[in-house]
């Protein structure tokens, strides 16, 4: 085995681009040859507990031969088709995504969640440009956000190192304050918060002139840029203040859908109405890629009330493939009758309970957590709030793999200063032994390492 592990990490060197891109010969990725349930096997037959869910993507767990089966039927039935005309995986879809969204959306669907929130930039722009209100195409999204890696969705990305070295990227987008509750710059207490922060929104639409701005993204809770909840009641401010500037909301819930964080999408915690919702990875569980963005029928109907209004000019080859949308259609099924979404509040709120001891450790600063999606905040002292040196959250991250069994996450902007959140965001089917597994992991990792 040892000999088979060493043959694909020399050609792994030779071929392989990685994500992120550590080429040097220190680097030796997990390299991964199956998947059950929460549990990955490399090719040295070592078992990991996958409490990443991947890229935060495989909620409904790894092997469920349904949704394979689902796929493989669909593709020896008929295999592709484009969008530009239409098939039936895709409608059935697009009707049960407006099932899960409660409301009354159009889907247009593409490939990834970068794409997902592109289309929704041009759409947002060319609906102002249709009312009559071309000056409208600003972007605003805040730091610490993550939106995707395409010119336009790394540009409303707020987060500098992953795009100083990219730069110009497209034009138009601009930032404001994100709500990070335990470094509040308003020093504000969340148990009396007055949203300083949306009101900076509200403060940063006026100072750009709102009828320069087209829409205003987020996700509902930052999770690559630290996992920040944000105090209850700021979306319902944050939809306030989109309408009073006739800005379109679009939330993005590429992460936070589909059960992550206890509710079916992020936004509902707060009984909110998006006017754009986009949405990827747990919408096939990661099976294979799809995305998609779902914009309110009020808007659809813009761009079709009559000839005068030009249709939406934007196609792509594999959005809506039919295989993925009968697989994400069969994910969803599945997602509910096991009651998934359910399931991530319960064992999130036995997760951060049990959690909570971590907070002795005078190196714990914070521990956020919504359904199965966790950050943890590692600072130098509980009194500057500074953060830890990000060679402890490597350490820790080998500890949890190396003597736990366990794979967690980091966030990280090592350019500007935040790299110091490990991240929790495993498999909605987790177990509670499995649970216990990656708390335990986590705790020993503490102890030992810091
Ligand atoms: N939006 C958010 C919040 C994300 O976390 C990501 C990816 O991690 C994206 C968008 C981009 O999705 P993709 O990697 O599928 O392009």
């Amino acid at each position: 085995m040892k000999e088979t592990s060493e043959m694909y990490l020399e050609k792994d060197q030779q071929y392989i681009w990685h994500a992120m891109g550590k080429k040097n010969s220190s680097f030796r990725p997990l390299i991964v040859e199956k998947a059950e349930g929460v549990w990955v096997e490399d090719v040295e037959q070592n078992r990991y507990i996958d409490a990443m869910s991947g890229l935060w993507c495989v909620n409904i767990g790894y092997g469920r031969e349904e949704l394979v089966d689902a796929a493989s039927e669909q593709m020896k039935k008929m295999a592709y088709y484009p969008m530009s005309h239409s098939h039936v995986p895709a409608i059935e879809l697009g009707e049960q995504l407006n099932n899960w969204l409660d409301g009354e959306y159009v889907i247009f669907f593409s490939n990834s969640g970068s794409e997902a929130n592109e289309v929704a930039f041009k759409i947002a722009r060319q609906f102002h440009h249709q009312k009559g209100e071309s000056g409208r195409y600003k972007i605003l999204s805040r730091y610490r956000s993550y939106h995707g890696n395409t010119m336009g969705a790394l540009a409303a990305t707020g987060q500098a190192q992953r795009k100083y070295k990219y730069e110009p990227l497209a034009n138009g987008f601009i930032h404001t304050v994100p709500p990070d509750c335990y470094h509040c710059p308003m020093n504000e207490k969340p148990e009396s918060c007055h949203f300083e922060c949306a009101k900076m929104i509200d403060q940063t639409l006026t100072w750009e002139l709102d009828e320069t701005v087209a829409a205003v993204i987020m996700e509902p809770m930052i999770t690559g840029g630290g996992v920040l909840i944000p105090p209850e009641g700021y979306l319902q401010e944050v939809e306030k203040i989109c309408k009073r500037h006739g800005v379109l909301l679009i939330i993005d819930e590429v992460i936070c859908g589909f059960g992550r964080t206890g509710e079916k999408f992020g936004f509902m915690h707060e009984g909110i109405k998006p006017d754009i919702i986009t949405m990827a990875k747990g919408i096939t569980s990661g099976y294979l890629p799809l995305a998609a963005t779902a914009v309110k029928k009020e808007i659809f109907d813009a761009f079709s009330r009559s000839e005068q209004y030009e249709h939406f000019r934007h196609i792509n080859t594999f959005g809506g493939n039919p295989a993925a949308c009968a697989l994400a259609i069969k994910n969803l099924e599945l997602l509910e009758k096991e009651q998934m979404v359910q399931q991530s509040q319960k064992s999130g709120d036995y997760l951060g309970e049990e959690m909570k001891e971590l907070y002795q450790h005078p190196n714990v600063g914070d521990i956020r957590s919504k359904g199965l999606l966790m950050g943890i905040e590692f600072v130098e002292d509980k009194l500057t709030r500074k953060p830890i040196d990000v060679a402890c959250i490597n350490q820790l991250i080998t500890h949890c793999k190396e003597e736990g069994g366990v794979i967690i996450g980091k966030n990280g902007d090592t350019v500007a200063g935040f790299n110091n959140v490990l991240t929790l965001a495993p498999p909605l089917c987790i177990e509670k032994e499995e649970l216990n597994t990656i708390i335990s992991a986590v705790k020993k990792a503490v102890k030992e390492v810091l």
